[in-house]
């Protein structure tokens, strides 16, 4: 663990580092002013946001900033708040020790420095920082694993992109946000073509890579920011386009019909044609007062519909009643 000593006094620092250094210590740093100290601190902190230095050995009497006010400056300092300090100070300094205790000291110790106390003490407080430490570790891992799990819990395990539950959250609040706005919201309801079909025929392992396949092929023709796609159920997909009026939503749904067909994933039993393809229903508004978020959802459901009844592979699109 590492050790900042700091005292404008160059052999007292020397005496302390000796000491420690003694006692197994070998990773020391000294400073010989408070400047010298934070700066150290600074560029001792990692990639992770934390120093590196795991305990400060402060003198509190020095020209300058003394080592009261560097401990209060650090305590506050989020990086270092962690990294425990030990006073150094002669014996008439009570009056200042109090307030060195009330910047955030953590110990003290009088000088002249018994070697045996200071190494009871260095070992004592080295073994709080390091049971901190141990805590953060296991703090910032649980956060990692929360926010992994959320994202789980987002998406559709098959194809990695959202899931129903996922898009639930997400349209309504696009749909809330278009009306407030005033701004056209779209959505895209597609289905892969004869699909229970490609299942029975070249089974299910093959059904997944497909799934997969025009997931991708969906994603790539999204480009906005604020364009979403889920899985919906089954072998349908969900795309909200906040911000796009049916024009530019029907050209977004040519797009992906297009790509989905140019995986050209053969498909034998297929009614539409011998590879893969997709039907897509488009539905636009702008939201009012008076329509309900369903009835846009319910307009691509129909549209999607009819572009099975009209012969699969097409995009159709029906106006909102
Ligand atoms: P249509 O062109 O009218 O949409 O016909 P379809 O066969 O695609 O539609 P239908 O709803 O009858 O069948 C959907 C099929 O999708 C049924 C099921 O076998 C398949 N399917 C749904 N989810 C999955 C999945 O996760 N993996 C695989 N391999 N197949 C799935
Ligand atoms: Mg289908
Ligand atoms: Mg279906």
């Amino acid at each position: 663990m590492k050790i900042l000593v700091v005292d404008d006094s160059i052999s007292q620092a020397m005496l302390l580092t000796g000491i420690l250094r003694q006692a197994g210590y070998a990773n020391i740093v000294e400073a010989h002013d408070a400047a010298a100290a934070l700066n150290t601190l600074e560029n001792g902190v990692g990639r992770d946001g934390d120093p590196d230095v795991d305990l400060i050995l402060m003198d509190i009497v020095m020209p300058g900033m003394d080592g009261i006010e560097a401990t209060k400056r650090l305590k506050a300092d989020e990086r270092f708040r962690d990294v425990p300090v030990i006073m150094v100070t002669v014996r008439d300094e009570v009056a200042s020790l109090e307030r060195a205790l009330e910047a955030g000291a953590n110990d003290y110790i009088s000088k002249p420095v018994n070697r045996l106390e200071l190494c009871a003490r260095v070992r004592s407080v080295l073994r709080l920082k390091e049971e901190i430490d141990r805590r953060k570790a296991r703090e910032r891992e649980l956060e990692a694993l929360t926010e992994r799990l959320e994202q789980l819990s987002n998406q559709d395990g098959l194809t990695s992109v959202s899931n129903r539950r996922r898009f639930e959250e997400v349209y309504e609040k696009e749909w809330l946000r278009a009306k407030r706005d005033g701004s056209p919201l779209s959505l895209l309801m597609i289905d892969i073509d004869c699909f229970k079909a490609f299942n029975d025929t070249y089974g299910h392992l093959r059904g997944d890579c497909c799934l997969k396949a025009v997931a991708e092929a969906i994603c790539i023709v999204l480009k906005r920011p604020g364009d979403f796609v889920a899985r919906f159920g089954g072998e349908e997909f969900v795309v909200i386009l906040p911000g796009t009026g049916e024009a530019g939503a029907l050209v977004i749904a040519e797009d992906i019909r297009e790509n989905v067909r140019s995986l050209d994933i053969e498909h034998a039993t297929s009614l539409a044609a011998e590879r893969v393809t997709v039907s897509i229903g488009v539905a636009s508004l702008i939201p009012r007062a008076d329509l309900t978020a369903k009835s846009l959802l319910q307009a691509s459901d129909a549209a999607l519909y009819q572009a099975k009844s009209n012969g699969r592979d097409r995009v159709e699109k029906r106006e909102v009643p």
